[in-house]
């Protein structure tokens, strides 16, 4: 049987940066990855926070980069409009399918190996130091014995399951449409929020020419079904997006969209990353930033766990220590800041972004936002004396309920 160090299921983002840092570091790695080519289908609107771009390691002169994005129009359910405008570019519209070529490029150029059209469908038990992890390769089972198993593959991961780690703890529904559309200003994504559209969440707009958009949504629902029924009625019936959508639908994405990390990402042998452990900003949905942030680190405890001969779920404690202490308070804060705005009322969101015009409150916006870390720029506006009653009180009332001692 084949033996390796490390094998890492799935050569998305997550997968193809923990590949890239374990073979960086000496390991001998397999990406596995069950599509014939990386970065197909997309599941993604492609805006990417420069930080983001950062933690891919990619600059923001390269191929995939389309377009800077410096700002956002907000629209609330009762139609007022809130304009933010960093005078600067905070952003880039992004196509993901050559973003992931480029990050598993640069994962084989470390001395990684891809294999293509290889569905993983069984990881063993922890063995003598290793699983042995079965896999079918354009019709042939074939088998792998490796020290490490990085599951990054993504929100319908199975991999963990099979090595006893739990699942993320809820899952939204993520579906866009390429459309033909009136765009406002290339340089701004439009934000559409309302429980008539995007129930417990929001919808975009993302330009990628003056009269191309990814128009989407991200919401709670029970079935895909639901959600593309929510999209088509926001197309169809938005008195903003009915407007700037012309007929033409040149594609569509959807995709599973986890939140709440399991309490373990660690067992003997095993790890999961990215959307397979719920490393994605609970206040956008985005999960690119996080995913590679946290497969650096697992990339680099795998290989010096398989370098000092101990790959046991002790030795690679390191990576659940290490991703928790680089994005565990900020994924547990947006955590809270997403219960908060998805039990805000269609009048309450309305109120907010009327109040959150106040000039003062602006310039905080502007100089505090920041894509990846929002708590700073909720902390600012929180302890702000123009700060939206009604978003006060809601944070009050939802701390009590949570058992938390507040002021009155
Ligand atoms: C509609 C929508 C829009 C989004 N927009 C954004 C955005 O604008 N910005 C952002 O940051 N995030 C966005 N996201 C989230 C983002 O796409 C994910 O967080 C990101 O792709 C996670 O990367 P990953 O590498 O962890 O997983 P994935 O990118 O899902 O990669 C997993 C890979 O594993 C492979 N795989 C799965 N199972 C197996 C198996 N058994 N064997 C072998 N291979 C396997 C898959 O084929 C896939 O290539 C969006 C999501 C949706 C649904």
């Amino acid at each position: 049987m084949q033996e390796c160090d490390v094998v890492v299921v799935g050569a998305g983002p997550s997968g193809s940066t923990a590949a890239r840092y374990a073979a960086v570091r000496g390991a001998r790695v397999l990406l596995h990855e069950e599509h014939a080519e990386v970065g197909e289908p997309v599941q993604c609107a492609g805006l990417f926070s420069e930080n983001a771009l950062k933690a891919c390691d990619i600059e923001q002169s390269e191929r995939c980069i389309v377009h800077p994005i410096r700002g956002a129009f907000i629209y609330s359910p009762g139609g007022r409009e809130l304009c933010i405008d960093s005078h600067r570019d905070i952003a880039y519209v992004v196509e993901r399918c050559l973003l992931d070529r480029l990050m598993a490029d640069r994962a084989l150029d470390s001395g990684a190996e891809i294999i293509l059209k290889s569905h993983v469908t069984g990881v063993g038990e922890y063995d003598g130091g290793a699983r042995v992890v079965k896999f079918n390769n354009g019709g042939e089972i074939q088998y792998v014995r490796s020290k490490v198993v990085i599951g990054a593959d993504g929100a319908q991961s199975t991999v963990g399951r099979l090595a006893g780690l739990d699942a993320p703890g809820r899952m939204l529904s993520g579906v866009q449409f390429e459309v033909a559309y009136d765009v406002r200003d290339e340089n701004f994504v439009e934000v559409f929020l309302g429980s008539e559209f995007a129930p417990g969440f929001f919808a975009w707009s993302v330009p990628l020419t003056d009269s191309i958009a990814r128009v989407g949504i991200c919401c709670y629902s029970t079935t895909q079904g639901e959600a593309v029924k929510n999209l088509r009625n926001l197309i169809e019936t938005h008195p903003v997006v009915s407007g700037r959508c012309r007929d033409s639908v040149l594609g569509l994405n959807m995709g599973g969209v986890p939140l709440e990390p399991p309490g373990k990402t660690v067992g003997d042998g095993i790890m999961i990353v990215g959307d397979a452990a719920g490393h994605v900003k609970p206040t956008s949905g985005g999960g690119v930033y996080m995913g590679a942030t946290c497969a650096k680190i697992a990339g680099e405890v795998a290989a010096d766990a398989v370098g000092k001969g101990d790959s046991s779920a002790k030795a690679l404690a390191g990576y659940e220590q290490g991703w928790r202490n680089a994005v565990g308070r900020e994924l547990s804060i947006g955590l809270k800041l997403h219960d908060i705005f998805r039990n805000l009322s269609d009048r309450e969101l309305d109120k907010a972004i009327e109040a959150l015009g106040d000039e003062s409150l602006m310039r905080l916006i502007v100089e505090y936002g920041d894509m990846d870390h929002p708590s700073i720029l909720i902390r600012k506006l929180l302890m702000h004396r123009s700060s939206p009653a009604v978003f006060k009180s809601l944070v009050k009332a939802w701390l009590r309920d949570k058992g938390y001692r507040t002021t009155s």
